[in-house]
């Protein structure tokens, strides 16, 4: 007799049920591109559209919990897949990428190690070759999936720490005998997953060097080599430097062949966080200096960025894999995954922090097949140049102001006819005004950008990562700001 546990499901139902879910979300994605972006509702709403109540004591139908979850999801939610969402770095999902999820899912290997993920370990090796091999990473480079970009480039920040501490940080700490500060260095316009990195790793935040950037918001090498004599005067250890390709505000490459030959000379650990545009590598017309990740240490990239992955998946590389075991392996002995290979399959739970982890990595390796590096070469070239097209259209707006443009992010803000940019009290009513007329834009659902700060000025900022939007789109969107903006200016 056959044990009967209320959380299993026979067969039949898991198939009605799927099969169910599956028709919805077909649905779905055909009625996306005339839905609203965002569902314009407050915090409060939501809570009484979901309801508030104790958790429920006794069990319930699966297929009714299944309908109403859809529901919920596909009424209220912020659709990233939509071809007017353009916020942040957050790309529409590949369709087959949830059928993976589903596949992953339900057979459910634990990636810690290969003896309980035979196939699954494998394939996350072949995946994170491949990507090295589409970014153009060093031969040889190896690494694990992730969560996302901050995770994978904490990685590289830990790799370099144990591989460049002049004593032993895993064992003795940063208090050894005879430790000195050891020092990071990136530009003012890196992300903020340094500042976690510097401080969970116990360096501290005032560890990090921030470098000033040029007039292209890229790191000033001359800037960095002073702080560098500086440091070193002063008796501190430098070990990391990291170079952004793509940053997260603007989409500026910094100089990553200069500080790479920096790096060289000094015996620095070069990491590139290029959690956004490192594949736009493949693409035409892009900075020279995206193919210096061929000469990098280690360097991050973020599957659900640009490789439009669902969430998540993010991918540490590491020129030499042997690093990730010097930086996170210890082998307790109720471990026994010896699989008696002569090519060893790697067990992932001494190559990062997680230990039980799932199979991020199917979704990311049956995309690369569906489309090969020619498909992503031109979904992120026709990103790029809808960003430029983009701020062509806001260039020629005599109310608005184009700001920046780089890789597929585009920078621009409303100014109203009558406002003079160059009085000195400008900024500070064109920055609320701007910040207004964001809040509204994303309210209304037509169409979904993000800011930045640019020099003081708040400015609207579109990225797009989105293989779904199309010339149209960006016509929308300008209307929909100066709508918006008219509004809001003669309101206030
Ligand atoms: C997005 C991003 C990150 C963080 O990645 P997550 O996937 O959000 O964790 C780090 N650095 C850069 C340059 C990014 O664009």
């Amino acid at each position: 007799m056959s044990r009967n546990s209320p959380l299993d499901l026979s067969p039949a139902d898991f198939r009605r049920l799927g099969h169910r879910l599956v028709d919805d979300l077909a649905e779905f994605l055909t009625s996306l591109p005339s839905r609203p972006v965002s569902p314009g509702a407050t915090p409060s709403d939501l809570r009484v559209r979901l309801g508030q109540r104790p958790l429920p004591e006794e069990g319930a139908d699966p297929a009714v919990l299944l309908a109403d979850a859809t529901r919920l999801m596909l009424d209220h939610s912020v659709f990233n897949g939509h071809p007017r969402f353009m916020g942040y770095i957050t790309s529409s999902a590949a369709p087959l990428g949830s059928l993976a999820e589903l596949l992953a899912a339900t057979v459910n290997p634990n990636c810690g190690s290969w003896g309980l993920s035979p196939m699954a370990t494998l394939i996350e090796e072949q995946t994170v070759a491949w990507i090295g091999q589409l970014i153009g990473a060093p031969q040889g480079s190896g690494g694990l999936l992730v969560s996302g970009g901050n995770m994978a480039n904490m990685v590289g920040f830990w790799a370099a720490r144990t591989a460049k501490a002049p004593w032993d940080a895993r064992q003795q700490g940063l208090d050894a005998p005879g430790a000195s500060r050891l020092v990071a260095y990136c530009s003012t316009e890196a992300h903020t997953w340094i500042q976690k990195a510097a401080d969970l790793s116990g360096l501290g935040t005032s560890a990090v060097r921030w470098i000033p950037v040029d007039g292209q918001r890229r790191m000033d090498v001359a800037a960095l080599e002073q702080r560098i004599a500086r440091d070193r005067a002063d008796g501190v250890t430098p070990f990391l430097v990291v170079g952004t390709a793509g940053t997260v505000s603007t989409g500026a490459v910094d100089p990553l062949r200069a500080l790479s030959a920096l790096c060289k000379a000094e015996g620095f650990w070069f990491h590139v966080d290029g959690a956004y545009g490192a594949p736009a590598v493949v693409a035409p017309g892009v900075p020279d200096d995206l193919r210096a990740m061929s000469e990098a240490d280690s360097i991050a990239v973020d599957p659900h960025k640009w490789l439009y992955a669902p969430l998540e998946a993010g991918c540490a590389l590491v020129r030499d894999p042997s690093t990730l075991r010097g930086a996170f392996a210890y082998t307790p002995d109720y471990y026994h995954f010896d699989s008696g290979d002569a090519a060893p399959p790697p067990n992932y739970y001494e190559y990062g922090l997680q230990n039980s982890r799932g199979f991020r990595a199917l979704k990311v390796w049956l995309a690369l097949q569906q489309v090969g590096r020619r498909g992503y070469e031109t979904m992120i070239g026709e990103d790029m140049r809808l960003s430029r097209v983009l701020f062509d259209l806001v260039a020629a707006h005599p109310e608005l102001d184009a700001v920046t443009q780089g890789l597929s992010i585009t920078t621009f803000r409303y100014v109203p006819p009558g406002v003079r940019r160059e009085e000195p009290a400008a900024d500070e009513v064109l920055n609320v005004l701007n910040s207004r007329i964001l809040d509204r834009l994303q309210q209304s659902g037509r169409a979904y950008v993000s800011n930045a700060m640019i020099d003081g000025r708040f400015v609207l900022r579109s990225c797009i990562v989105n293989f779904r939007t199309s010339e149209p789109d960006l016509q929308e969107l300008v209307n929909a700001v100066v709508e918006i903006g008219r509004g809001v200016h003669t309101s206030t």
